[in-house]
Order: structure tokens, then C-alpha cells, then sequence
């Protein structure tokens, strides 16, 4: 996977967190999404994608539109356990992360592939999605079609290069039209 849960597990201490440590797949033929609204230091909308076991995060300061006309700035975090989709709650005070996160939106997702400009495939076997999902963070973008209730339709995270500066980690989340 991405980063796995290292980094996750290193940043949290679940004695201290209500937060999910587990990672379990109750349907295999589908594909998980989650939108969490954080209130952490600063306000953001914590978007999450199933890849097995694991769900690999943006933060994006401005949340999810379906608008496909602004670009959203959206930075690359830890990876989170799958169990997470379902998890709202209070991180404690001093916690990583502390504050309260809700559910914003969930749902389904299907991986999308390009098969000619602008015309989309969405790869419905969810073990090859899963490879084109692998293969698309690697490279830096990915396409998708989010089935959610705030949100329905074919969006693409692509890896920013140099923009803003300094920063490694930044993506756009686009609306494709
Ligand atoms: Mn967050």
C-alpha cells in the first residue's frame, strides 16, 4: 500500500484517541469514500479512498464541490484505516489532530481510467481498480466517480508540481465536467 499505517499508528496513541485502529473490509466488492469534517486547529474537509484495507487521505481546506469549475487545493496525509469511514467523534485535547470531526459525506466510489480526451471508463472489478488507484497515487492522479449524497461524479486528484512552493505534498481535487 501507499504508506500503510505506520505513520498513522506512530502519530496516535490509542489509549489516549477514541479514534479506529482497525481495518476491516465488510464488503469486497465495493469501494469505500468518506468526507470528514475536521475541526482541528484550522476547519477542513479530510477525504478519504478505500484501497484494501487502508483509506490514503487529502486534507482539503475548502471541502468537496461538485462544481467543476474551481480546483481545489488538497493535501496528501497519512494513510487511515479503513474502520475510520465510520468514525466521528472528539479527538481529546493535545491529541493529534484534536477537535471534533463528523461524517460530512460517504459513499461508494468506482476508479475511472481515461480511454480517449475527456471520455472516461470506470473500472468496476474492484481488484483492478484497486491496481489502477495504486498506480495513479504513484504517478500522482487519479480519476474516480464518487457516489456519494453531497457528491456524485467524476472528479480527478492530480499531484501539484512545485506549487505552493516548498510543498511535496499538495494535489487539486478537480470536478471533471
Ligand atoms: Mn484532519
Amino acid at each position: 500500500m501507499v504508506d500503510e499505517l505506520e505513520t498513522y499508528k506512530t502519530k496516535r496513541d490509542p489509549q489516549k484517541t477514541p479514534e479506529p485502529f482497525s481495518a476491516k473490509s465488510l464488503d469486497k466488492n465495493k469501494l469505500f469514500f468518506v468526507i470528514q469534517e475536521h475541526h482541528a486547529t484550522r476547519l477542513h474537509f479530510d477525504f478519504r479512498l478505500q484501497i484494501g484495507n487502508v483509506m490514503p487521505s487529502w486534507a482539503i481546506p475548502k471541502g468537496v464541490q461538485n462544481d467543476s469549475t474551481v480546483k481545489r487545493l488538497a493535501m496528501k496525509t497519512e494513510d487511515h484505516p479503513l474502520d475510520y469511514r465510520k468514525f466521528s467523534g472528539i479527538i481529546p485535547e493535545g491529541e493529534y489532530g484534536a477537535g471534533e470531526v463528523t461524517i460530512w459525506d460517504e459513499g461508494t466510489y468506482v476508479p475511472e481510467v481515461e480511454i480517449a480526451k475527456g471520455v472516461r471508463k470506470k473500472i468496476e472489478a474492484v481488484k483492478e481498480g484497486e491496481k489502477v488507484m495504486l498506480e495513479g497515487i504513484k504517478k500522482g492522479e487519479v480519476k474516480f466517480y464518487l457516489f456519494g449524497k453531497k457528491v456524485k461524479g467524476s472528479f480527478a486528484l492530480v499531484k501539484t508540481k512545485g506549487f505552493p512552493p516548498g510543498k511535496t505534498n499538495a494535489w487539486l481535487l478537480i470536478k471533471h465536467k
